[in-house]
Parts: C-alpha cells; structure tokens; sequence
C-alpha cells in the first residue's frame, strides 16, 4: 500500500496555523502538531533529553529531570550555531514520530503542521505544501495582541524566519488570512474538497489552490 497523501501545513508565526488547523479537525482530517511531537521527544526518558544533557550540559535540565525549557530557549535565541546543534539532536526523533504517526493514519489523507517545514527542509515528509499567508503588519497586530511582545523581539522573530518570498516560492497551495477570522474555514473548506478528489484521481501533484494575500 502506499503511503498516506500528506499535507504539510506551515506559515510565519501568529499566520494563523493553528486557526487553519482547527478547521481541518473540524472536518475530520487527522492533525499532527510539530509542536507537541517537539514536546514529547523531550520529555524525560526519550533519547533526546539525554543527548541534551550530554552536549549542553546538565545545566539545561532541571533538578526533577525534565528539560529546563527557558535555559535551553536562552542558549539558542540568537545563536545560530547553537541552535543547529540543538536541532541535529531534536529533529531526527521528529521526523521518527511523524512518519510513525504518517503510518497509522486511516484517512484519505492527512496533515503535518510545522511552523518550520520549509527552514527545517522538512518537504520530504508531505506530498504538498500549504501555506497560510498573511501580511507583516496583520503578524506584528496579532503577535503584539496574542503575546503582549514588545517590537523588538517581534523584529528579531520575524528576521529569523523565512521571508512571504521564500514560502510563497516552496509552497503549492496558499491560503491568504488577511482578513476575518471566520473566512479560513471557507478557505479550509474548499482546500478540503480538493485534495479528497485530487487523491481520489490520483493526482497528488495537481496543480495548486493559490490564493495569497494581496
Ligand atoms: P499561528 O498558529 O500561525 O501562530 P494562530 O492561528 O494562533 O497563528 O493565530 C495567531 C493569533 O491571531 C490568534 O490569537 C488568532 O486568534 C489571531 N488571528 C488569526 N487570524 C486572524 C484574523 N484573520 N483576524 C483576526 N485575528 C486573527
């Protein structure tokens, strides 16, 4: 049997991913959130937590021996370097779960949610790419009302994420969430219908539902 049609879901910060992942629930289509399998490879027992301790030093876990999530956050932000060590240990037990998860699933077909499929390079694990595009100004609005973040640090969050372009460029389909809230589950919707009949075709790499902010 082949492997399960897989959506890769990905968008800059506060695009509203996790509005747009909701509706797909909604719809019934099984979700897996990068966030939480970034989680549990962290969690005491699993190998990552272990390797952390080993290059980072124990200093990085607390004294009940799960991760100390603020001291490893401070070690990395702003540090590139230490930032790709961190993710050399991480992700491969990422992409374990996820095509783990992958096999499980019973579905037409399903999505993989990851703020950083397209900077992880991480395309290899979804048949296509949705992007939930949105404006600079509508991610400073919402960070700055969901987060209380000061401009500063939406500055630097922004800067270390990949620019409209760059996504724009390595996404097949796209989803503008420019506008109300209530309009990603139309856009939801529509997405919905289309991949259950362009698998149902088989025609996984059909052209794309491009609808990106203007
Ligand atoms: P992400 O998962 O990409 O970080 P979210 O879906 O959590 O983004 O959206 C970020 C914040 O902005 C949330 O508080 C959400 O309710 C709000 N939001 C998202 N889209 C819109 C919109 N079109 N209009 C107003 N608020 C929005």
């Amino acid at each position: 049997m082949s492997e399960i049609f897989t959506i890769g879901l990905t968008g800059g910060i506060a695009s509203g991913k996790s509005t747009a992942q909701a509706a797909f629930e909604a719809l019934g289509v099984p979700v897996l959130d990068a966030d939480i399998v970034a989680r549990e490879v962290v969690m005491p027992g699993a190998p990552a937590l272990a390797q952390i301790a080993e290059v980072f030093g124990a200093q990085m876990l607390h004294a009940d021996g799960t991760l100390d999530r603020a001291a490893m956050r401070a070690r990395v932000f702003g540090n590139p370097e230490e930032l790709k060590r961190l993710e050399a240990i991480t992700h491969p037990h990422i992409r374990v779960r996820m095509l783990e998860w992958k096999a499980a699933q019973r579905a037409p077909y399903c999505i993989i949610s990851v703020a950083i499929l397209l900077e992880a390079k991480m395309t290899d694990l979804v048949d296509r790419v949705l992007l939930i595009d949105t404006s600079e100004q509508a991610q400073r609005a919402r960070l700055r009302q969901r987060d209380g973040i000061s401009d500063a640090l939406i500055d630097q969050m922004l800067a270390a994420q990949w620019s409209r372009q760059q996504r724009l460029a390595q996404s097949q389909d796209v989803l503008c969430n420019a506008g109300e809230l209530a309009a990603i589950a139309d856009g939801v919707r529509q997405l919905h219908g289309f991949y259950l009949e362009i698998e149902a075709q088989g025609q996984r790499d059909a052209p794309g539902v491009r609808h990106a902010c203007p």
